[in-house]
């Protein structure tokens, strides 16, 4: 292609709200257009990254036995009350209506378009298994779009379902689909790691996310430093302690003042105590009604773990007039000692003697608090795990954290669709059996930010070459004579032989090529010049180590060939 030729609007000035590199490199360098928050134009390069990514996903998946097929983008309400998802989607879901009145919504996953295809043409366990996925572009309306095509409202998606007639079968499909995951994002030349993740809105009881470790990424992760175990905070489980041979006597607790003093910081200066002296109750609001969560004070609660310790379908904080309803107290004063509801104990506070809680009275907490003195439904593992807690896998392991951006996640949904759609199939002994599922997904336009958020330097972009939207920039240092004759003659040498190559063929001084060149971070650079060609070679280039050789311009040719060759 000629860059005279291509939309490459380049930005010299770094664009005001981009809080992040990805983005704002996909800016300066003219690969994407805001038309709306969260809503992208994808300018020809980055169009050509993106195509990349696809392809890769796409022979993947292909060869892993999944095929492609193209759902539609509109459903109707209908199928997403099947499941109760029209319900309890939220706000995320953009619904509307046609001109008869009737309910649609825009796609932001495809579990029951997918089901509903499939219970149409299973009939018998011949039937199965099936593995279909595809490509499309899905809306989110997300409360925060940002960081550019990572978090998006529009985006393009790898949506995949699999079906299987048993348990045990639809777990080696999401084996299958694990590894062709790793092959995926290794080929994208992305670091990346799996782990262990909870499944939220899709929901299954299996799920592993792929993170490309970067510091600007909004996921936090621990992985052992001993053993293979890695998960999200969201899920990171710790190792139990043994509650039972740890009670302590009880009885002697005593009420104490703390007017206005409600956040652990507040109680423990005024008590002076630490805040590993407390235990923090907070109250929530589940399907099953209001429950309270105890932590230690210096934890972080995870609601996502109490959900699946308390095996709720929803849960999230009291409003305040839960608070006080259920302890008779405003929020910062809630406490155990005769609490009426559910009482769930994360493991750590087991471990604690003679401290700090609630009274469930205005101004006033309980000092000297053991366990003993309330009651308690179930001792839980619900706070966020973090740096230096052990491995609950390994014996001497501990934990490291680490900030991830979440391109793909993998699901094993078992029955949660196929039961309410009633997707079936008859076995062998002419039974009607709930089809088990599983889904997996990939975040194409994520992927490429990611890939820059790793590859990036304070000159622009340095895009791996298998995803790079060319494999090499030819730089000509003039507009006329030997030097152009040989730029186009390596130039039409390189498409002969399928090298994607890009021409600077604009009328501009070479600073500013260089200085293009830079931003938009073609992995190769072929720079001819007349004081290289009187000694008959022009000089390679790479944009990631800065290296350069002078070779002679068949060399050139035949050296982007082998390093595009390794490809496959
Ligand atoms: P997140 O937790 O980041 O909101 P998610 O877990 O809701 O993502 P999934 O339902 O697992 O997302 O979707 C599959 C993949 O689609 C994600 O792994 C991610 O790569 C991509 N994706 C999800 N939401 C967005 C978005 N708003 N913009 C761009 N890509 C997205
Ligand atoms: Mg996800």
């Amino acid at each position: 292609m000629r860059y005279s030729q291509m939309l490459i609007p380049t930005l010299r000035e770094e664009p005001a709200d981009a809080e992040v590199k990805s983005h704002s490199l996909m800016l300066r360098a003219g690969y994407i257009r805001k038309v709306a928050a969260g809503v992208y134009t994808y300018l020809p390069l980055c169009l050509r990254v993106i195509r990349k990514v696809e392809n890769i996903v796409r022979e993947e998946m292909s060869a892993s036995g999944a095929q492609e097929l193209l759902l539609p983008i509109v459903m109707p309400a209908e199928l997403w009350q099947e499941t109760g998802r029209w319900a309890v989607y939220g706000k995320e879901l953009l619904r509307f209506r046609d001109r008869h009145n009737r309910d649609f919504c825009i796609g932001p996953t495809h579990e029951e378009a997918i089901t509903d295809l499939l219970r149409y043409y299973v009939s018998s366990y011949r039937d199965l298994p099936k593995n279909c996925f595809q490509i499309q572009t899905k809306f989110r309306d997300e409360i925060r779009p940002r960081f550019g095509l990572m978090r998006g409202r529009e985006f393009i998606m790898k949506d995949g379902y699999s079906f299987d007639c048993s348990a045990e079968k639809a777990h080696k499909t999401y084996d299958e689909m694990y590894d062709a995951y790793k092959r995926i994002f290794n080929r994208c030349g992305l670091r990346y790691r799996p782990v262990e993740a909870t499944t939220g809105t899709i929901g299954g009881s299996r799920s592993h996310e792929f993170q490309v470790l970067a510091e600007s990424g909004e996921d936090e992760i621990v992985s052992c430093t001993k053993c293979e175990y890695a998960a999200n905070v969201e899920k990171a489980e710790l190792r139990p302690s043994s509650p039972e041979s740890k009670k302590t006597e009880g009885g002697k607790f005593k009420k104490v003042e703390t007017p206005n003093q409600k956040s652990v910081e507040e109680v423990c200066s005024f008590l002076k105590k630490k805040s590993t002296d407390l235990v923090k109750t907070l109250i929530f609001e589940t399907d099953k009604g209001p429950i309270a969560g105890l932590v230690r004070g210096d934890h972080v609660l995870k609601e996502a773990k109490l959900k699946d310790a308390v095996g709720c379908e929803w849960c999230h904080m009291a409003e305040e007039n839960t608070v006080k309803e259920v302890t008779g107290a405003p929020s910062g004063f809630s406490g155990p000692v005769n609490l009426a509801i559910p009482v769930y104990v994360d493991h750590s506070v087991a471990d604690m003697k003679d401290f700090v809680v609630g009274a469930n009275e205005l101004d006033l907490h309980f000092v000297d608090v053991n366990i003993s003195d309330f009651k308690i439904d179930k001792y839980v593992d619900i706070r966020r795990a973090q740096a230096g807690d052990g491995c609950p896998k390994c014996k001497d392991g501990v934990y490291e954290e680490h900030k991830g951006i979440e391109v793909g996640q993998v699901f094993y949904l078992g029955t949660k669709y196929s039961e309410p759609m009633k997707a079936t199939y008859l076995d062998e002994a002419g039974e009607s059996k709930a089809i088990y599922m599983g889904c997996y997904g990939i975040g194409i336009g994520r992927t490429a930010a990611a890939a820059i958020e790793q590859n990036h330097d304070e000159n622009g972009m340095i895009w791996p070459l298998p995803i790079a939207p060319f494999h090499v920039e030819i730089v000509p240092l003039a507009k006329d004579g030997e030097v152009v004759d040989i730029a186009e003659k390596i130039y039409r040498e390189l498409e002969e032989r399928n090298i994607e190559v890009l021409i600077d063929d604009r009328d501009l001084r070479a600073g500013v090529k260089f200085k293009d060149a830079d931003l938009i971070g073609i992995p190769y650079r072929i720079i001819v010049g007349n004081k290289g060609l009187t000694d008959g070679v022009v000089e390679l280039k790479e944009r990631k180590s800065g290296d350069s050789q002078r070779v002679t311009p068949e060399e050139v040719v035949d050296k982007m060939v082998e390093m595009v060759s390794h490809l496959g």
